[in-house]
């Protein structure tokens, strides 16, 4: 049986010329490089990715040609000709896809973008560019879940007590995508359009890659967009 080195995540989109895709662990996704060989083997362009600085900022833009974007965690482009790309390990990778219209967006959100509002930034954003948010399709991807989402008194204040657990000696579980998915309800998203992956980046080892079971050696996973 081939091993499989990514996920195709297009099918999650009613868009038919959308391709979604996710590298697995083991996939090598070393700098720039990396991310134009995965951009290559899926049929992507490797010289029209987008390429986002990603400082768990709350800074999204649309951009319609290739190339870096600093202090910027979300790219979406009208360009059918551009690729997205974001790189998490436990972070959520969250796409935006236009139902019918080369429209689309890949959004890195870790738990400080996500309280301090990326969603809602994302939801403005494509409001000010005239686009109908019901229109839209929503898929967050394999990240840390609240089975391993664990967070310290200093920090739980910043999170709405119906999206966490106590776990004793001062540690609490927080369940990301549950607030993920209700600050995209808030911002005008469509609840019958989003898929929440239920693939912990933590629990599975073997599959994934992920910042707090490795720390700061822990390799990334590549997220890329656009269309076939
Ligand atoms: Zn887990």
């Amino acid at each position: 049986m081939a091993i499989r080195h990514w996920l195709d995540l297009s099918s999650h989109f009613s868009n038919s010329k959308i391709k979604a895709v996710f590298s697995l662990k083991s996939y090598p996704t070393n700098g720039i490089e990396g991310r134009k060989s995965f951009s290559y083997e899926n049929g992507f362009n490797p010289d029209q990715i987008i390429i986002p600085e990603q400082t768990h900022s709350t800074h999204v833009v649309l951009k319609n040609n290739s190339g870096g974007v600093k202090n910027t965690d979300g790219i979406f482009s009208s360009n059918s000709k551009c690729v997205c790309s974001i790189q998490v390990a436990d972070c959520m990778p969250i796409y935006f896809v236009h139902k019918k219209d080369s429209v689309f967006g890949l959004v890195h959100v870790g738990w400080r973008g996500l309280v301090s509002g990326i969603i809602n930034q994302c939801s403005k954003l494509l409001v000010e560019q005239k686009y109908n948010l019901a229109h839209f399709q929503i898929l967050i991807g394999p990240s840390i879940q609240s089975c391993c989402f664990e967070v310290s008194e200093d920090v739980i204040d910043q999170f709405d007590p119906k999206f966490y657990e106590e776990k004793g000696s001062g540690k609490y579980r927080v369940h990301l995508q549950k607030l993920a998915m209700t600050h995209c309800l808030e911002s005008g998203f469509i609840e019958n359009e989003i898929t929440v992956l239920s693939d912990c980046t933590f629990c599975e080892q073997e599959k994934y890659h992920s910042y707090r079971r490795n720390g700061k050696k822990a390799g990334r996973m590549i997220g890329l967009l656009g269309t076939k």
